[in-house]
């Protein structure tokens, strides 16, 4: 191993609290630290960050961070910042001190990590002023948003490449997004790469961790309802189609007991932000929202996301349950469908003012949706099969779990054939497949373990069951014995979050808090070896968590 590889293990530990690296991780950290131009394609979740946080620790110098969302920048500079590493950011919401803050450390050279808008990046006297700060690497996020073909097109993101060379000649560049394909991927490597080419990793799309399932619409919102109360306590997000259902449908969670917000671009801005805070602040809210609710939201403890109506197609379906477990953790997914969902869908598509090739293509990407929707096997194949990938099935569908029910069609086929040549092909035709109800149920085959009660009318899953949690395939998820602890541990997460007004996470992550419970560390040595548990954490918050390990022994 070189010594900056052992230098990045050894920080893997004590900065991040982090064992080992996520597959993919050391791979790229080692090009990085070869030198080398990078460019990394890999599914949300996946742990994009730390390829070049690690190697900004490892190395001398300041590593540059653009990236288009601030939220998403504000965020990962707390979480550094709670993890004892020296990190700031330069954007248009930055508060006075916060920027004289960030110069001064830039000026001593004491900062590590420095994020920056692409638009602050577009000013000159950022560019003067990043030439003298001996910039070592600049890690571009969202790497994507520089190919015009793509819906996330940021013209500030063309003039990148220059900047790079305008502030360290050949400036050493990682690249990073979560989607690209071959077109857009082309286009990265030509604007961001114009001298040296990049070396290319791709992961693949898979997230095993999340748990994918459809049902047919039949009572929308107790369907809902039903999902988001398998997950009780349980931050997630329920997607619409239109404010309007937005709106009655976070007012029916409510009405029920859900602490659930609704999110929209009709709400008044200081609503909209106040309802975001508070998803991201606090544990178990449920955003109820359109797509306007998605780009930047960095909550890796995400435990589900419904769709309560079809999502437009597949790409928009895959980034959506993407925000789902980005931990790694286990996370659920249900995506609700209708007739009149096709057709919406349909609909939009047709009267949008885009051209006849665009429209041909939306035409095949939903469609591909309808295919996954009525898959006639493990939904997750079907899935990465859209995205060039084979696998095999997957054990955590709704489809692997429960299997499809099939019959004979050929008769009704042949009928249906017959009725659209004797009507003159006038009519649509629209199919609709029965299938046994799914996610959130019981399959009736199977006997229900007593964990298991059952809630309102008929079965359900309860988090606690056991053979859910075998189901959702961890052992990461603590035992009955131990959800008294689990419980004062998040109490103590949520009041530490609160005074120090960051994010629940940003104090301890789920999984953190479940292996507290679970492994009982009784020292702060013992506390150390805990997954998320680095120095600065373990010196600012163990004994605070030791102790209250200490009285629910
Ligand atoms: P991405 O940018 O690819 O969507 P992030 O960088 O936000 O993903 O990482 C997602 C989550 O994974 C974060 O909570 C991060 O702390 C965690 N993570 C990253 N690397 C590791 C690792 N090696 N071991 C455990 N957790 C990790
Ligand atoms: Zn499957």
């Amino acid at each position: 191993m070189t010594d900056a590889l052992s230098t990045a293990y050894a920080l893997l530990h004590s900065v991040f609290g982090f064992n080992e690296f996520r597959p993919g991780q050391e791979e790229i950290v080692r090009a990085v630290l070869a030198g080398e131009n990078v460019l990394t394609v890999m599914p949300t979740g996946s742990g994009k960050s730390l390829c070049y946080q690690l190697p900004a620790l490892v190395r001398p110098g300041l590593t540059l961070v653009v990236s288009p969302l601030i939220a998403l920048m504000r965020d990962q500079v707390r979480a550094l910042a709670a993890a004892g590493v020296a990190a700031g950011s330069l954007n248009s919401s930055n508060e006075p001190g916060e920027t004289a803050r960030v110069m001064d450390l830039l000026r001593k050279r004491e900062l590590r990590l420095l994020y920056v808008a692409p638009e602050r990046l577009a000013r000159p006297d950022t560019v003067e002023m990043l030439a003298e700060a001996n910039v070592t690497l600049m890690a571009i996020d969202e790497a994507h948003c520089v190919s015009q073909w793509g819906h996330d097109f940021r013209p500030e993101y063309l003039t990148l490449g220059n900047v790079a060379r305008q502030i360290g000649g050949r400036l050493q560049t990682l690249a990073l997004t979560a989607t690209a394909d071959a077109p857009t991927r082309g286009d990265i490597v030509e604007k961001l790469f114009p001298s040296v080419p990049p070396r290319v990793f791709v992961r693949s799309f898979d997230r095993p961790n999340l748990r994918l399932a459809f049902q047919t619409k039949e009572r929308s919102s107790r369907q809902v309802l039903a999902f988001v109360r398998a997950h009780e306590g349980e931050s997630g997000i329920v997607y619409c189609a239109s404010r309007r259902k937005v709106e009655e449908l976070s007012a029916t969670l409510a009405e029920a007991g859900v602490r659930a917000l609704p999110y929209h671009a009709g709400l008044d801005k200081r609503v909209r932000d106040a309802n975001q805070d508070s998803f991201q602040q606090d544990d178990g809210v449920v955003m109820t929202a359109t797509v306007a609710f998605g780009m930047g939201i960095d909550k890796p403890d995400v435990r589900f996301v419904c769709h309560a109506d079809l999502p437009s197609n597949v790409e928009a379906y895959y980034q959506e349950i993407g925000r789902a477990g980005r931990d790694g953790l286990p996370a659920d997914t249900l995506t609700l469908y209708g007739l009149g969902d096709m057709q919406l869908r349909r609909l939009q598509i047709e009267q949008s003012d885009s051209s006849d090739e665009r429209k041909r293509i939306e035409r095949q990407r939903l469609g591909a949706l309808l295919a996954l929707a009525e898959a006639p096997r493990c939904r997750r194949q079907t899935l990465l099969a859209y995205f060039g990938e084979q696998s095999e099935p997957c054990g955590n569908c709704d489809l692997c779990v429960e299997g499809v029910e099939r019959f004979d069609g050929t008769i009704d086929a042949q009928k249906a054939m017959s009725a659209i040549l004797r009507t003159g092909e006038r009519f649509g035709v629209e199919c609709r497949a029965r299938r046994p109800r799914s996610s959130g149920s019981h399959s009736r085959r199977r006997p229900w373990p007593p964990s298991c009660r059952p809630r309102g009318r008929g079965w359900r899953w309860r988090n606690s069951c056991r053979c859910w949690q075998r189901l959702r395939g961890t052992a990461a998820i603590v035992g009955d014995a131990d959800t008294a602890l689990l419980d004062a541990l998040k109490a103590l997460r949520t009041k530490l979050a609160r005074t120090q007004n960051v994010p629940a996470y940003v104090v301890f992550s789920d999984r953190t808090l479940a292996e507290l419970a679970s492994h009982r560390p009784a020292n702060p040595g013992a506390m150390r070896e805990i997954h998320g548990i680095g120095d600065a954490k373990l010196e600012r918050y163990g004994a605070a968590f030791l102790e209250v390990i200490r009285t629910n022994a």
